[in-house]
């Protein structure tokens, strides 16, 4: 897998830092608060593992599986296609929702606009990449990790055509890992 990479961005100690230091701050904005964390699926995957095991209260946890890529592709399809939904009831909670990474803004802000109508008391979104220079739609998260360019980044979660999600730290693949796949 090393040999695939041509650039770490952030390394396992500076995330492990800043993740630490998010659940610092939510801790103290949560807290004597109902919390209910959703997580998007599958690039969230770790971020919200390692996010909700610093949080020093009971929180709930759901997901909502999405899919915004089609096959070993760097561009993203369109649509936001929502593959299984929350199956809890967040009438009287705080949402938190979770995602890997803001980039064009069109999952969270659909995945925000479906959890609003079931009248949460609070909706935030917490991102652990913040991609501002490719956002289409008007949506900043209200908590955020690291501030990054237009590049598409792999590891700590973050896929290309499936693989990767379980590199310890976030990099850019060589130029060859994609034209080897043919799509992109
Ligand atoms: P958006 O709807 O904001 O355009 O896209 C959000 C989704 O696209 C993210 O949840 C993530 O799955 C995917 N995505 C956007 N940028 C990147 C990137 O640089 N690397 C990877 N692996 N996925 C990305
Ligand atoms: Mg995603």
């Amino acid at each position: 897998m090393k040999n695939d990479i041509r650039e770490v961005l952030f390394s396992t100690v500076e995330i492990k830092n800043r993740v630490s230091g998010l659940a610092q701050k939510l801790a103290d904005d949560y807290v004597h608060k109902n919390l209910t964390i959703i997580g998007i699926l599958n690039g969230s995957l770790i971020f919200l593992s390692d996010l909700i095991r610093e949080i020093p209260f009971a929180v709930k946890i759901d997901t909502i599986k999405a899919s915004t890529y089609v096959g070993a592709s760097t561009f993203p399809k369109g649509k936001t296609e929502i593959i299984h939904s929350i199956n809890i009831n967040v009438k009287d909670e705080h949402v938190l929702i979770v995602d890997d990474i803001l980039d064009t803004g069109k999952t969270l802000s659909e995945i925000v606009q479906m959890i609003t109508k079931y009248s949460p008391l609070s909706i935030k979104v917490c991102v652990l990449l913040n991609k501002m220079a490719r956002r289409e739609i008007a949506i900043a998260p209200d908590y955020c990790c690291f501030e990054i360019e237009d590049k598409f980044v792999v590891g700590y979660g973050l896929d290309f055509d499936n693989r990767y999600r379980n590199l310890p730290y976030i990099a850019v693949l060589r130029e060859g890992i994609f034209t080897a796949s043919k799509i992109i």
